[in-house]
């Protein structure tokens, strides 16, 4: 479990700011929901053959002797709470949640016991339609958060029926090569066998591209489903690859599935997953609600965003350097009037002690773009200094009253 850092927060708060604001743009209303929930509530909703509910939920009994669970994942309080306040019957129903998230996984790299998610549910529409729109939705908040090296996969799970075809023959086709199969694979294949798809090892791949593809076994209304999103994601403009191997885990999933995939971030390279859950509402006491969603990792969209650099308009501009007395006396009523006049700017002002050259220093440190300088002559005269820090130029003095209209421009062009 990680602690977030004061020197990456900025970033979090960018991530949180956009993603609420795109969010907001389609109509989604956020929920929040607690941290913990019954153990039944989980194991129901996720399923017990799978890994999240087998291996890594942190699970404890209260002081009444009921069981709890910290959520290792948002949809399945988010649809007890719908259910429970009858959020439903206004449906479709859009709803977003974020918060930390627990599981008690293996730690790697993309990989922590606490993770953050955001999440967006809807509730109450078939699609095709609505899939696409959360396709569009993702894109549109890669794009705002300035992420283009994040692709996008897709493949259809079909209905139950079907997925119960495919899964006789993976089965009859994984028994024929059990002696390939690792343990965890071989109990894969007796508890969940969809969940194969997902291995990561080599061996097990390469056995999966001679196995039959759940696609071949859609049948029309599914393949229209399926052609649906597709004929969407082709208006829209989005880019896809269909991957037949895209498994989710659960078996209340069908049709549409989806990931977002980058390289940029090794071995975990998913952030985020989703697709069409048309059982779930059903199966925690509501009536046969469709529902789709998905759920992005904000640690690692923080990753990726940290890669690609801070954002010109979100950094420190300046550093207020306050040098004697009378300097330190007037500093922050300047820097006061400099964050009233000028809309954005980020400015610190110089604290406490330290020499100039101490202060030069922390003002390098801080990243700010600009050092201000304020000393004795230049209060005596009610100017101040301006150095570049990162730029090229000239050292200039600016009166205190052209100030506000020297940094906004600076600003201005700056954010160009
Ligand atoms: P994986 O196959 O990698 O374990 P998952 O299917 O368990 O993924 P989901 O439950 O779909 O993951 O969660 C959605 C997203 O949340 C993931 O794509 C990932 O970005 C993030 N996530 C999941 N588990 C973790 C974790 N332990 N640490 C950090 N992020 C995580
Ligand atoms: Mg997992």
């Amino acid at each position: 479990m990680h602690d977030i850092l004061p020197a990456e927060i900025s970033t979090w708060h960018r991530l949180e700011r956009v993603v609420g604001e795109v969010l907001a743009q389609y109509g989604f209303r956020e929920i929040r929901v607690p941290l913990l929930e019954r153990t039944e509530v989980f194991k129901r909703a996720i399923g017990q053959a799978t890994d999240v509910v087998e291996k890594e939920m942190y699970s404890f009994d209260d002081r009444n002797g009921d069981s709890l669970s910290l959520r290792p994942e948002g949809t399945a309080g988010v649809v007890r709470a719908a259910l429970q306040n009858g959020l439903l019957y206004g449906a479709p129903e859009r709803l977003w949640y974020r918060g930390p998230m627990f599981r008690h996984e293996r730690p790697q790299k993309g990989r922590t016991r606490q993770f953050h998610q955001v999440g967006a549910e809807v509730f109450g529409a078939e699609g095709p339609d609505v899939d696409a729109e959360l396709l569009a939705m993702g894109e549109r908040i890669w794009a705002r958060l300035g992420l283009d090296n994040v692709r996008l996969e897709l493949n259809s799970l079909g209905n139950a029926a079907e997925r119960a075809a495919y899964r006789e023959a993976l089965v009859a086709y994984m028994d024929r090569h059990r002696d390939a199969l690792d343990e965890d694979s071989r109990q894969r294949l007796e508890r969940n066998p969809l969940r194969i798809l997902d291995s990561k090892l080599p061996e097990v791949q390469a056995l999966l591209t001679e196995a039959p593809a759940l696609m071949d076994f859609l049948g029309d209304e599914s393949r229209a489903h399926f052609d649906g999103l597709r004929e969407h994601l082709a208006r829209l403009g989005i880019e896809y690859t269909v991957n037949p191997r895209l498994v989710r885990g659960l078996d209340y999933y069908c049709h549409a599935v989806f990931e977002w995939v980058t390289d940029d971030l090794g071995a975990q390279g998913t952030v985020c997953a989703g697709g069409r859950y048309d059982g779930l509402v059903e199966l925690q006491g509501g009536k046969p609600w469709p529902a789709t969603g998905f759920a992005m990792g904000l640690e690692r969209l923080v990753a990726l965003m940290e890669l690609a650099g801070p954002p010109a308009d979100e950094s420190l501009h300046g550093y207020l350097v306050l040098a004697g007395d009378a300097a330190k006396n007037e500093g922050m009523a300047l820097a006061e009037r400099l964050r009233s006049a000028v809309p954005g700017l980020n400015l610190v002002c110089n604290a406490g002690q330290g020499s100039f050259k101490a202060q030069f220093r922390r003002a390098d440190r801080s990243g700010a773009a600009l050092a201000l300088v304020l000393g004795e002559d230049e209060v005596r005269d009610r100017n101040v200094s301006v150095k570049f820090l990162r730029e090229d130029g000239e050292q200039i003095t600016l009166g205190w009253d052209e100030t506000p209209a020297w940094l906004a421009a600076w600003l201005a062009r700056r954010n160009d």
